[in-house]
């Protein structure tokens, strides 16, 4: 049993007002909010290391490296990793998504084969799109059904020879929807492909464990688990980072450099050219250790009561949908309510100190297939309360009083 009350006070941001109501921040899919542990950690590292890493020999500069070396480890153990190596600090999940298909423009060829879901993010759609044009290759789609769960069927019969990489996302930002990404990693293995999972969503509400599920690379931001902006992490198989060329050429991932000819440093730094977000790397690490101390077991369990409250609470609205009926679910509720935009209806109750997020949610394709032009998403974090979905519904009820 979590003490949510103890929890709040850990951030400092919860106690505020927004348009003189106390603040309901329900926009946890875009990005989390933070304790005052991961605050207090970005200005000690300012105050007492700030040095640039892996350049002086003085104490300073040892001491920052130390620290972002630590946090390295750290990831590498909390996503189970075989190598600290394996673990490249990026700015966020598009960074490292960005990172990969880069890599593999010097891979595929025409008549190659790139596998999406149609429950993607932009992120996840556009950098492999770019990839196509670059080298020839084809974008292939997962449909998915009506619950918003994609058709396993569907993606067995797109596999082939010819299909070199297939990606999907571990928890749909828009949906909420957990997909089934060891079979997913499996199949696509059967027939040789490399498999990216884009884990932004998943991050925040559970512990990856990239070995047991076996995929290639695996991103994700620090931003939506606690951790600051401009901070992620990219982690890769060894074979598969040795075998990319590196993204940005710079300081930091050479070994040796003449105008004639230039080598590249070995793992991870292959791949972190320039001075990093030091101070953001070391504080991702005190992010991690604060959600393992709440333990990811009781963030699962709490969030899940969350959610079945808020949906159930939610559906009592006469005209109300929700979108993302699937079974294996996030605690995220993606609505409409019949005749209303969803723009308007966020609108309202923001005036109501209520925090959601309205819009595509970067995932238009997911809105064309249930043709709607956005929805409002509720997505909650193990800060969040019953009685705040409470305030959301009201507030929700009074929106849709007010518009219809
Ligand atoms: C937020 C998000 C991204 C992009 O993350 P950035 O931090 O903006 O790079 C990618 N995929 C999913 C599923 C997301 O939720």
């Amino acid at each position: 049993m979590l003490d949510i009350q103890k929890i709040r006070a850990d951030f400092p941001i919860l106690t505020q007002k927004v348009n003189g109501k106390p603040l309901v921040y329900f926009d946890n899919g875009a990005t989390s909010q933070k304790p005052q542990i991961v605050i207090d950690a970005e200005v000690r590292y300012y105050q007492e290391i700030n040095a640039n890493i892996h350049r002086g020999v003085h104490t300073l500069s040892q001491l920052a490296t130390d620290a972002y070396e630590a946090s390295r480890g750290k990831v590498k153990e909390h996503i189970n990793a075989k190598f600290a190596h394996e673990v490249l600090f990026t700015s966020g999940t598009t960074h490292g998504i960005n990172l990969v298909t880069n890599g593999f423009a010097s891979i595929l060829k025409p008549g190659d084969e790139i596998i999406v879901s149609s429950l993607e993010h932009h992120s996840n759609i556009v950098p492999w799109q770019m990839l196509c044009e670059k080298t020839g290759a084809t974008l292939k789609v997962i449909p998915m059904n009506e619950d918003g769960e994609l058709i396993l069927e569907a993606f067995d019969a797109l596999l082939s020879e010819n299909t070199k990489v297939v990606t999907v996302n571990h928890i749909s930002n828009a949906l909420g929807i957990i997909n089934p990404i060891k079979y997913i990693i499996e199949k696509a293995h059967a027939v040789g492909a490399a498999v990216l999972i884009d884990g932004a969503q998943a991050v925040p509400h559970l512990k990856p464990n990239v070995q047991d599920l076996d995929c290639d690379f695996y991103a994700f931001s620090g931003h939506k688990m606690c951790g600051p902006t401009g901070t992620g992490i990219l982690y890769g198989k060894e074979a598969w980072l040795n075998k990319l060329p590196p993204y940005q050429g710079g300081g930091e991932m050479i070994k040796e450099v003449t105008f004639e000819k230039t080598t590249y440093a070995d793992l991870p730094h292959k791949f972190e050219a320039g001075t990093p977000n030091i101070a953001g790397g070391i504080v991702l690490g005190t992010a991690i250790d604060y959600l393992n101390n709440i333990g990811f077991e009781n963030i699962q369990q709490y969030e899940n009561e969350l959610l079945e409250y808020a949906t159930k609470q939610l559906l009592e609205i006469e005209g109300l949908k929700i979108y993302g009926t699937g079974k294996n679910k996030a605690s995220v509720v993606s609505f409409n309510i019949d005749g209303i935009h969803p723009y308007d209806v966020g609108s309202i109750i923001d005036k109501l100190g209520i925090a959601v997020r309205t819009g595509h949610h970067c995932a238009q394709p997911i809105m064309n297939f249930f043709c709607i032009p956005g929805t409002i998403r509720a997505s909650f974090s193990f800060y969040n309360t019953k009685e705040e979905i409470d305030s959301m519904v009201e507030a929700v009820k009074k929106a849709k009083t007010m518009l219809s």
